[in-house]
């Protein structure tokens, strides 16, 4: 079972209180420099004490904390109300602010072959506060390094987990970030791996967020996609494109558009007839926006990284169809917090891993 949400709790403790009691309380979250709920004077007193008894300030607290040694990411590995871990992410983007890449589940369902989360199997989804506090957390972390950019100004589902079968909770802190923070909906990029069945949903569902998309096709051959992402539904890739035109038309204004991501695996996805099968297929398809992730080494796993003259071949390729073909920055690489990299260890592993990594404990830098 889910722990409980701070609503819920809120409603059971305050069961008298007008509605719009639980609104100051979820804005007083957003209080820059509120520490905890001492420090919101919107409440009457009584009310603070009791909260402060009863309910947490943050859903999560970081066991460790790593900064890679470029100095422009940092992974959290978070601890849950119910001793479950998870990890959580942010990057320095490119125009000097920080894109925070949250987890919506503990581990994945999903198991891609290439990607660790999956390989850990999956353990819970997490609530909508424990996805929404992803944000407080690195936002308070962010005022404790005075000598950092402090803005968040974006939001990547591309954490652990599979959003789309979160979906509920998911929206929810999506909803709870654009009414309170200064986060625009079109810097908030929902990844889904493409469950059809969810994605369908999204399309008729008018509380959907104006937020960016962006679907993890790896393939745009079917049988290799179904070796690679193994929860491919048979005729995947025709109903994706189906699924990309209708899509366009109902939420087809300049918010709404579709990205799809493109891991690169050395002569698994990246041969230059794939690459014009996925220039083809994307054309057949209402978008033409494609990034191109270099696989990221994960523990165990046998696959590499294409060279940089196959990236390089690959891109042209896809240009040549017309498309606008973008190549993730690889980031937080040396500290395991790079895409597909992200899983709970046990503190051996931890252990083992931390000899080379930047660890920061308590705001005190270790070079271990
Ligand atoms: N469940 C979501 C989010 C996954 S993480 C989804 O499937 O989209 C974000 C991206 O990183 C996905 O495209 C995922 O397939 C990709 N990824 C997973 N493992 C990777 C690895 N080892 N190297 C590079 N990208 C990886």
């Amino acid at each position: 079972m889910s722990p409980q949400t701070r609503e819920s709790l809120f409603r059971a403790l305050f069961p008298d209180e007008p509605a719009y009691r639980w609104k100051q309380v979820e804005q007083a979250l957003f209080t820059p420099n509120a520490k905890g709920w001492e420090d919101v004077k919107t409440l009457p007193k009584a009310m603070r004490e009791t909260l402060i008894d009863a309910m947490p300030w943050i859903t999560c607290r970081a066991e460790r904390m790593y900064r890679s040694h470029s100095d422009d990411t940092f992974k959290a590995v978070l601890i849950a109300a119910d001793g479950k871990r998870f990890e959580s992410v942010l990057m320095l983007n490119k125009r000097g602010q920080w894109t925070i890449c949250v987890s919506s589940q503990i581990g994945c369902a999903m198991k891609c072959t290439f990607c660790a989360t999956g390989a850990m199997g999956f353990k819970r989804s997490l609530t909508s506060d424990e996805i929404m506090d992803q944000y407080r957390f690195w936002q308070a972390h962010l005022r404790t390094q005075p000598s950092l950019a402090t803005r968040i100004s974006n939001v990547v589902f591309m954490g652990m987990g599979e959003p789309m079968t979160n979906y509920d909770n998911v929206k929810k802190a999506i909803h709870t970030w654009l009414e309170y923070t200064d986060i625009g909906p079109t810097r908030i990029t929902v990844s889904t791996v493409g469950v059809i069945m969810q994605m369908e949903k999204l399309l008729t569902d008018d509380d959907w967020p104006p937020v960016r998309v962006a679907v993890s096709l790896h393939s745009a051959n079917q049988q290799r996609r179904e070796e690679i992402v193994p929860t491919t539904v048979p005729e995947f890739l025709k109903k994706l494109a189906d699924w990309s035109h209708r899509y366009a038309k109902l939420k087809g204004n300049q918010r709404h558009h579709i990205t799809y991501e493109y891991t690169l695996i050395t002569g698994v996805n990246d041969t230059l007839e794939l690459a014009h099968e996925l220039g083809r297929y994307i054309r057949k398809t209402a978008a033409s926006k494609i990034n191109l992730i270099p696989y990221n080494p994960v523990a165990g796993k046998t696959f590499s990284r294409s060279s940089d003259q196959r990236i390089d071949a690959f891109k042209q390729i896809l240009r040549d169809y017309g498309l606008d073909v973008t190549q993730r920055k690889t980031m937080g690489d040396d500290i395991a917090a790079a895409c597909g990299q992200l899983i709970t260890e046990t503190p051996a592993e931890t252990e083992a891993k931390d000899r080379g990594r930047i660890v920061l404990d308590m705001g005190r830098t270790d070079h271990a």
